[in-house]
């Protein structure tokens, strides 16, 4: 499962897709997942979110989501000289940025550069090689949204392979997915839930893709899986999260309490199934999971996370024998079902 959930990063490291801009994207992951979900129990709603449905008309629904889109940037003016001034979608760490290529969504490469030592978006600017206006405006038009680029690429010991990429939040998750998506099709008729797999949009500008596919699906139950803080280098302020122990069952973050049900049931599961473990309590932060949780009169939420390093930086790092534990753990969950 490990070279699948890498091969499956691979191919979407190719997509540029900042919040609002995950559409080519989304339909890779459907070709991936059709086979398995049947291709009419998958849909797009009017937001962007693609939904895929397993085990349908069984039981109570449950909502499992994994944002699609990733930070980015949006050009909102172009000067005289052609440089191209951008607006950050998502909470950009620009410490890590200056002279970074970025890639808009119609390919064409740029340059991150900044004015200042301090590095402030308001100084950023990105050099795409024109040298005017007009010239600039025949490679991009305001409005155009653009990302990072970087490499994905493995790394450690052959027990715990790491992985590297600048998009691990959140498209590990939706690797996950796609793996517990596979996985649960063999096992069809032993779903005791409808059970929602929502590649939600707009994560990163604010849980704004979840929060409608909560509201149109209904569940009673959610679950939100997205990569959390690892706190396990040199002299980083005390968490419990560290890469390699195991799937992350969450308990709180900066956006949600989950429902105490929903962690005991996590745990249990976990425990039964003998499935690599550690709790999350992340001091900052939010997910899908968030917007779940308050949906119209309330759902039970939780979240199943991936211990990472450098959040939000061109190197993210995850262990992969972790992502193969939420999988492993999100297959446990469904084959126990949610009745509490
Ligand atoms: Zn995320």
């Amino acid at each position: 499962m490990k070279d699948s959930i890498f091969n499956t990063m691979k191919a979407l490291n190719g997509f540029v897709s900042p919040s609002a801009h995950e559409r080519e994207e989304l339909e890779y992951v459907k070709k991936e997942i059709a086979p398995f979900a049947g291709e009419e129990n998958i849909c797009f709603d009017k937001m962007g979110n693609m939904i895929a449905v397993l085990g349908k008309g069984k039981g109570e629904k449950v909502m499992f989501s994994a944002h699609s889109d990733t930070l980015g940037f949006v050009a909102y003016f172009i000067d005289e000289k052609g440089f191209v001034k951008v607006s950050p979608l998502g909470g950009i760490n620009t410490q890590t940025l200056r002279g970074r290529q970025v890639r808009f969504t119609n390919g064409v490469n740029g340059l991150l550069c900044f004015e200042s030592g301090d590095l402030n978006m308001r100084t950023a600017y990105v050099d795409i090689g024109a040298s005017s206006k007009e010239e600039a405006e025949k490679l991009i038009s305001l409005g155009m949204a653009a990302s990072v680029v970087g490499e994905v690429f493995r790394m450690g010991t052959e027990n715990d392979p790491r992985i590297v990429s600048p998009f691990l939040d959140d498209r590990i998750a939706v690797a996950i997915q796609i793996e517990a998506i596979k996985k649960l099709s063999e096992c069809a008729n032993e779903l005791k839930n409808e059970v929602y797999f929502v590649f939600s949009v707009q994560e990163e500008v604010g849980i704004r893709g979840a929060s409608t596919a909560a509201f149109g699906i209904d569940p009673v139950y959610g679950v939100a899986i997205d990569v959390t803080s690892a706190a396990d280098t040199p002299k980083c302020d005390p968490m419990n999260m560290s890469v390699g122990a195991g799937a992350c069952i969450k308990y709180m973050d900066g956006s949600l309490i989950c429902s105490p049900k929903m962690t005991e049931f996590m745990n249990r599961v976990a425990e039964d199934a003998g499935i690599k473990h550690q709790t999350e309590i992340l001091l900052h932060g939010g997910t899908d999971a968030a917007a779940i949780q308050r949906t119209r009169a309330g759902v039970y939420a939780g979240g199943i996370s991936i211990a990472t390093r450098y959040i939000h930086t061109p190197t993210e790092e995850v262990s992969l024998a972790d992502c193969e534990s939420c999988v492993e753990l999100i297959v446990a969950l469904c084959k126990e079902g949610f009745t509490f």
